[in-house]
């Protein structure tokens, strides 16, 4: 078999190449599209508790604005590399698209492992990352939002920063705010509301009953430890689920409102008592019906796609599968909800904060959870139907409606100058 490229970038780009091909791009739209339209890298130097200076990388990278202001998360990871950060970027841009809302892409990280800073250190960090990366961010041009390892308070302290350095409070300049800040009711569970919209389609497709499903979700996050919850209440019995110490597998169940507090008390789950102990490899090869990766990047590749016995998966998180998976999983008839369709739900609800700020008029949780439903059904309804027309997996599929729709956009702006 041959070695498979685990780049992200070159990941992303041979995800664009494939809808390319099928809309027969020209030549330039290609290259416009497949590449970054800015990136910036900088050294963000911070004091740290016992007076040593430490100097950390950061990136932020604006993919694409042809559609709207950039828009996407920013992570603290030891693991964030500026291809990491171009291919979280790109992935942006196909996303918003795919949704339909009036943004491109970007992405921003630090390579940082958070856990190790105290909350001072983390505030510094931050600040002074906002304030490295001001020029290229602001309510209309680039506004980004929580990712791995970043949340409500680090989107706080952006928006501070910002709004000192400019002189007045620009609520619009991040999302993901905390509510008491102009952050949207819905908007902390909004990325796994979504996928729990696209997979109960999913489910409808496919003759499965999401009552009484099993589940297994890598990742206990944000996005994975939601969606537990939110899958649990759905009757779906969530055998297995990890994070980076270790994966808990338990055929009757696990408890998720167990393990949210085990989580919330800052304990791994290496250290939960009583479900037996697996490896997230393992986890990925359970037998379940529905598998959920919401952790990181290539976790289901060439080496152990055949292995992946769930009948859907749903990606949570931002490129877990690889294009050598992928066709190992539509040959043996799997259905991947793909990551710029199921985890869109959280995009989608940082648009309604946008909207919701700049209006100075916030909505209540019941309107901002119909409105979600509304957009990612029609969403995963519109991909499903271009996937039987193309005969194709969902993920062609979300790609040729997303790239279609900025290389439309592209072709009406026309080139500059
Ligand atoms: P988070 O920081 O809230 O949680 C990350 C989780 O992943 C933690 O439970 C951590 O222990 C676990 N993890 C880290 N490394 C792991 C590993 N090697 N194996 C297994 N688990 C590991 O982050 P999040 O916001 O939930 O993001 C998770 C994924 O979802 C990312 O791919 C992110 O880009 C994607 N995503 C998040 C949002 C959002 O709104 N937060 C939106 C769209 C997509």
């Amino acid at each position: 078999m041959p070695r498979e490229n685990l780049n992200p970038f070159k990941i992303a780009q041979t995800q664009f190449e494939r809808a390319a091909e099928s809309l027969k791009l020209d030549p330039g739209s290609r290259k416009v599209l497949s590449m970054p339209k800015r990136e910036l890298a900088v050294s963000i130097p911070v004091r740290m508790d016992d007076g040593r200076i430490e100097v950390f990388r950061g990136y932020r990278v604006q993919h694409n604005i042809a559609r709207g202001p950039a828009k996407g998360g920013i992570r603290y990871h030891p693991g964030v590399t500026r291809d990491e950060v171009r291919a979280l970027a790109s992935w942006m841009t196909w996303k918003c698209a795919c949704l339909d809302l009036p943004y491109g892409g970007g992405k921003g990280g630090i390579v940082v492992d958070p856990r190790k800073l105290s909350m001072g250190e983390l505030e510094r960090l931050t600040r002074r990352y906002a304030s490295e990366i001001l020029p290229v961010i602001g309510p209309e041009q680039d506004i980004p939002a929580p990712d791995v390892y970043t949340n409500s308070q680090t989107m706080a302290w952006i928006m501070d920063t910002y709004s000192m350095t400019k002189g007045s409070t620009a609520l619009g300049v991040v999302t993901g705010k905390p509510v008491s800040l102009g952050g949207s009711k819905g908007r902390d569970i909004a990325t796994a509301r979504g996928v729990q919209f696209v997979l109960r389609e999913a489910c409808k497709d496919r003759k499965l009953k999401l009552a009484g499903a099993t589940v297994a979700i890598q990742g206990y996050g944000n996005a994975g430890g939601t969606l537990a919850s939110l899958l649990h209440e759905d009757d779906a019995k969530i055998v297995a689920a990890s994070d980076s110490s270790a994966g808990l597998y338990d055929p009757k169940g696990l408890d998720p409102k167990a393990l949210h507090a085990h989580k919330e008390a800052g304990k791994p789950f290496k250290a939960f008592k009583g479900p037996k102990v697996i490896t997230n490899q393992q986890l990925l090869e359970l037998n379940v019906d529905i598998l959920c990766p919401s952790a990181l990047e290539n976790q289901i590749t060439g080496a152990n796609a055949a292995k992946v016995k769930a009948k859907i998966i749903a990606e949570a998180a931002n490129g877990p599968t690889t294009p050598m998976a992928d066709d190992n999983l539509f040959k043996r008839g799997r259905t991947v909800i793909p990551d710029i369709l199921a985890n869109a739900g959280g995009v989608t609800v940082s648009y309604f904060e946008w909207v919701q700020d700049f209006s100075s008029f916030f909505w209540e949780e019941d309107e901002v959870d119909k409105r979600l439903e509304r957009a990612m059904v029609k969403a995963y309804r519109n991909v499903a139907e271009t996937a039987k027309q193309h005969k194709c997996s969902l993920r062609d599929a979300a790609y040729i409606v997303a790239v279609g729709r900025v290389a439309e956009a592209t072709r009406l702006r026309g080139l500059f100058p």
